[in-house]
Formats: C-alpha cells, sequence, structure tokens
C-alpha cells in the first residue's frame, strides 16, 4: 500500500501552503484525548489542540455518544422556516454563560463566517437606520480569517497581496499598552469626528495568529467605552478566546464594556464538527426587525445550525461548566506559572505571557514567520512526540484542558530541549 502521505500528493492543495518548497503531509490516523497517533502508530500531544478546537481532548466519548444519538434522529435540516431542539436547547444554554447583553444567537458553519456575519450585521445595523457609515475599525495585527470581509480587517495580512485592492475600507489602531493608550484614546477621538465608522472588531485580551500577543484589559476597556459613545457596535471576535482558555469562559468575561456582537467557532463544537455562531444584543436585532422585509439580514448558509453540530455544542458547553474541567483549566494555570519561572530568564527567551491556558514565549532570535528555524523548531517538537506549532519565534502552549500534568512536563522539557538547538 502506497503511503497516505505520497497518496495526497496526487490531487490535494493543503491551506496556508507553498507546495513547492514544503515537506510532505504527516498522515494522522486517529485521535484520542491530548494524543495524535501517525500513520507508522508515533504518538504526539496535542499542544496546540489542533487550532485550539478540541480542547476537551480529542474524540471525547460523552460528545460522540450525544452526537451519535442526535445522528440517529435528525442529521440536517434547512434552517430557514424550520427548527430544532438541538439549536433551540443550544440557544438556551449558551445565552446562560455568555455575556449578560448578548440576546441572540446566529449560526454558521466557521470562525470566518461568524466575523464575516458579525461585520454585515454592524454595517446594516447603521444603514437600516438611514446612517451612512461605511469604515469598520480594527486592530493592528488583528486576524479575523480568510473570507473577503475577515480578510479587510485583518491587519495581519500576511499574503493577501492580491486581493487588497478589493477590501472594504478599514481604519487601524495600535493595541492598547499602559504606554500609549492615553495617545490612542486621543487620536481615536478624532477618527470619530467624522462619524462614519460603523463598527470595531478585535479580538479581546489576546490576538491568536499575531503569535498570542496579549493586550492591556484596562486599555481595551476604555476603547470599547469611547466607541459605545459614538454610536460604534462593538465585535467581540471570540473565536480564539471563547470557552475557558483565558481563564472565564470569554475573554469578554475580564472586562466591562460587553460587546454588542460576539463571534464564535474553533472551541464551541469542541473540534468534532465545524460551526460557526454570531451573537447579538437585543439593540442590534432590533435594527433588523421590521415590517420591511429587506430590513432582515440576507445571509444564510446552507448548514446553518446542522443539528449535528448543534448537539456537539451542547455536549461541549456542559463539559466546560464541570467541576472537572474547571478545576483542570486551573491546574493548567498554575503549572505553566511554574514552567514560566523556571524559563522567563533563559538567555534565549525575550519574552514569555500567559493568559489562562494561553501560555507563549517569544525567542530572543529573529526568525521568518516561515522560515528554516521554525522548521527545524517544528520538527525538533515533531520529533519528541509534541505537536507545537511556532509563530516565527513565537512558541505557544494552547493544550487540551484534560492534559495531564506529566503530559504538560513533556511539553515544557521539549521546549527547554528547544531552546538548546536554536
Ligand atoms: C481561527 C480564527 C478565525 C477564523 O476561523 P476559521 O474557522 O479558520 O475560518 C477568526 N478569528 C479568530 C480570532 C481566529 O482565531
Amino acid at each position: 500500500m502506497e503511503k497516505l502521505s505520497d497518496r495526497d500528493k496526487k490531487h490535494l492543495w493543503h491551506p496556508l501552503t507553498q507546495h513547492k518548497t514544503h515537506s510532505e503531509m504527516l498522515a494522522i490516523s486517529k485521535a484520542k484525548g491530548v494524543l495524535l497517533f501517525d500513520e507508522e502508530g508515533k504518538e504526539y500531544i496535542d499542544g496546540i489542540s489542533s487550532w485550539y478546537t478540541c480542547m476537551y481532548g480529542h474524540c471525547h466519548p460523552f460528545i460522540l455518544e450525544r452526537v451519535g444519538n442526535q445522528m440517529q434522529r435528525l442529521d440536517q435540516v434547512v434552517f430557514s422556516g424550520f427548527t430544532h431542539e438541538p439549536a433551540v436547547k443550544l440557544s438556551e444554554e449558551l445565552i446562560k454563560i455568555l455575556p449578560a447583553n448578548q440576546e441572540k444567537l446566529f449560526f454558521s458553519d466557521n470562525g470566518s463566517t461568524a466575523t464575516e456575519i458579525g461585520i454585515k450585521m454592524a454595517l446594516q445595523y447603521h444603514f437600516n437606520q438611514g446612517e451612512k457609515r461605511n469604515v469598520l475599525l480594527a486592530f493592528e495585527e488583528g486576524f479575523h480569517g480568510d473570507t473577503f470581509g475577515a480578510m479587510s480587517v485583518s491587519g495581519l495580512s500576511v499574503y493577501n497581496g492580491p486581493f487588497e485592492d478589493f477590501f472594504i475600507e478599514v481604519d487601524r489602531i495600535p493595541v492598547p499598552t499602559q504606554d500609549n493608550i492615553e495617545s490612542a484614546l486621543a487620536q481615536l477621538e478624532i477618527k470619530l469626528k467624522n462619524n462614519n465608522i460603523a463598527g470595531f472588531i478585535y479580538e479581546p485580551l489576546v490576538q491568536g495568529a499575531a503569535a498570542m500577543k496579549i493586550h492591556d484589559a484596562d486599555g481595551l476597556d476604555r476603547i470599547l467605552a469611547l466607541l459605545k459613545n459614538h454610536g460604534v457596535l462593538t465585535v467581540a471576535d471570540e473565536v480564539m478566546t471563547g470557552f475557558g482558555k483565558t481563564g472565564k469562559h470569554f475573554a469578554s468575561d475580564h472586562l466591562d464594556t460587553k460587546p454588542d456582537i460576539m463571534c464564535l467557532s474553533k472551541a464551541l463544537t469542541a473540534g468534532l464538527v465545524p460551526m460557526g455562531l454570531t451573537t447579538c444584543t437585543q439593540e442590534v436585532y432590533q435594527a433588523f426587525y421590521s415590517d420591511d422585509i429587506s430590513k432582515g439580514l440576507f445571509h444564510g448558509h446552507t448548514y446553518t445550525a446542522n443539528p449535528l453540530a448543534c448537539t456537539a455544542a451542547l455536549a461541549a458547553v456542559e463539559l466546560l461548566q464541570t467541576e472537572e474541567i474547571q478545576e483542570n483549566i486551573q491546574n493548567i494555570i498554575q503549572w505553566h506559572k511554574v514552567f514560566d519561572s523556571e524559563i522567563k530568564d533563559h538567555p534565549k527567551v525575550a519574552q514569555t505571557r500567559q493568559l489562562g491556558v494561553i501560555y507563549a514565549l517569544d525567542l530572543d532570535i529573529q526568525m521568518e514567520r516561515y522560515g528554516n528555524l521554525r522548521d527545524k523548531l517544528f520538527k525538533h517538537f515533531m520529533d519528541e512526540g509534541v505537536f507545537l506549532r511556532p509563530l516565527g519565534n513565537t512558541i505557544y502552549i494552547l493544550a487540551p484542558y484534560v492534559t495531564t500534568e506529566i503530559q504538560m512536563n513533556k511539553i515544557y522539557d521539549t521546549i527547554k530541549s528547544a531552546l538548546e538547538i536554536v
């Protein structure tokens, strides 16, 4: 039998990949809990929860059972004109844990569509009220997805060159620090004078794709409050930060000013099936509620609120709130702190940061985002049986909540030994 990685080359085109220079793809044949197993049976600790999706571990039996049962009953149905128990029940359960001002849920099928819909809600909200606001505000180095609206607001458009001429209009502000906040607010006041900013999209507290950069909560709160005073809708992209990663259910829970709109995906369905969700306040919803049909939000995806995805999400929301998972989250936070105290003064470590179970360290060397040294690091981790995916010179850990102390120590040891080879 030909190897999977060889058969793969014939017809497959992978995401974020330059195939001419990329080495062959690693074939994963199964996953269980924290572990991935390749074709040859070698195991890897999934130190980034497969892009922060399977936070409760892979193939969690509780989630599999729930989705398996649902599969026997109802697989898929149109969500325009129809509804079903998994979607209704999920809305009831999510509303209990979302920030208190969130009232309405709009489903889609991935993180980019969740933000795309958030952007469209913000634009149409003003349009429906006869106000012309055609600019979006976003953070420098933000990442919100790869569809056109999402790409436009992403400051971190590493290879978006061919598309930039087609982007929607976006104004950018730096993330708040204790040093820049006064001048940032002053500059923002000037921008707001034009009265043309419809919405502000932001990754609250942690910018994932920008290499887990963490910014100042007080500063963000002040920015959000100022924007709200000027009628700008705030759109929290919690696709990465949602569902426990920051130590609270949502990053917005660390802030006083709650968003008008929230975007969720990734861990929403525990990594089992794709789903996106855009939530909003009653006030936002009200701007679309009208006898005039054209004021509705005419956006829909075929798989909107797929019953299996809703069931996975329901099971995940239940798991998140168990004592066991909440305890594990606190344990990981403590283990990271101990690791940090051991490593932060290492001569090859420039900076470290942590929020909740998200831990990142910057190496004290210049490195290309997809360069050779980055590849060498990646290979070292994989050889050691730990799947970590360095972003440039940043190594970050975002392991499943079910990672044991022994497994976490293995991740830490592999990072320590990596410092010796760079
Ligand atoms: C991953 C991510 C997205 C895009 O989600 P996809 O499902 O990959 O389209 C958007 N925003 C943030 C913050 C993300 O981390």
